[in-house]
């Protein structure tokens, strides 16, 4: 990229000014090459728009700032400028969509298929610009809902009760919670998950719809989605870690190890000893069918 001219900075301050404003004189100020390329700072005063720095180089495109008010010296707004092209380069070499979803997750096991589909939608907010790309990840949410519904539903979990339409979201995840979080102990657990449910299904069919949705909403409804998901998998974890509640009875330390386990005759593990990595207790665990 050549350095501009005089003509081409006068041309994109009138430009910017949308033709209000004629400039009256522009100079370089001050050329910097302190990063291994020139940028100059030009001083731009116009007849009825006020004085501009214009910041331009060899690799760093044309930006202009106001005097005064904001940035006093060409040095200031050098600095500035710079600050903000590293800012937005690096921020666009580093995001990488499947970090986004294992920091929201916490690294947490996720099914692969929804896994997948979540990698997507964080790539696509990425990229989203119309209010059509908003509305398409909307719809992606609520597919990637249907498909939890279906990782996490049993027919067998609604007993008397009528089977859920295949695309019903909202009842699978009813029965799911009903079977896997019954009991009072879970009772703040369930009515969390609950709320989360419903709310992230209508906040992903009202962007479906949305004609005024932004980045923002979008971006909360993806970020929903993949904590709901994950909040699943931690219940479907849960159930499936029975020592996870497990306390030394002598310390109350949570920090021990498995030193020995019994099997029943399928193979399956019916007596746990847990030894207490504090005080040395050691802890037999029975598994009762469930
Ligand atoms: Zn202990």
């Amino acid at each position: 990229m050549m350095s501009r001219t005089y003509e081409d900075v006068t041309r994109y301050v009138e430009d910017q000014s949308q033709g209000k404003c004629k400039v009256l004189s522009a100079k370089t100020e001050h050329t910097f090459d302190d990063l291994g390329h020139k940028v100059n700072v030009w001083n731009v005063k116009t007849d009825n728009d006020g004085d501009w720095w214009v910041v331009e180089g060899d690799q760093s495109p044309m930006n202009l700032y106001p005097q005064g008010a904001y940035y006093f010296s060409a040095d200031e707004v050098y600095s500035f400028h710079i600050g903000i092209m590293q800012r937005m380069f690096s921020t666009h070499d580093t995001y990488n969509p499947e970090d986004y979803v294992k920091a929201v997750t916490l690294d947490n096991d996720i099914a692969p298929t929804l896994f997948r589909k979540l990698k997507n939608i964080s790539a696509l907010i990425d990229t989203a610009i119309e209010i059509e790309d908003f509305q398409a990840i909307g719809v992606q949410c609520r597919e990637i809902l249907i498909e939890l519904g279906n990782s996490i539903y049993k027919p067998e979990m609604a007993g008397d009760e009528e089977q859920p339409q295949a695309s019903n979201f909202k009842k699978k995840a009813e029965l799911f919670i009903k079977s896997y979080m019954s009991g009072s102990e879970n009772s703040e657990y369930r009515s969390i998950i609950k709320k989360m449910t419903e709310g992230t299904w209508d906040y992903a069919c009202k962007i479906t719809h949305s004609q005024t949705a932004t980045f923002y909403e979008v971006s909360t409804c993806v970020s929903l989605i993949i904590s709901l998901v994950n909040m699943y998998e931690n219940v479907r974890q849960k159930s499936s870690d029975p020592i996870s509640q497990f306390q030394c009875p002598n310390c109350k330390s949570k920090k021990f190890n498995v030193t020995d386990s019994e099997h029943d005759e399928n193979g399956v593990i019916s007596k746990l000893f847990l030894q207490c990595e504090e005080c040395g207790e050691v802890t037999q665990i029975d598994f009762i069918e469930k």
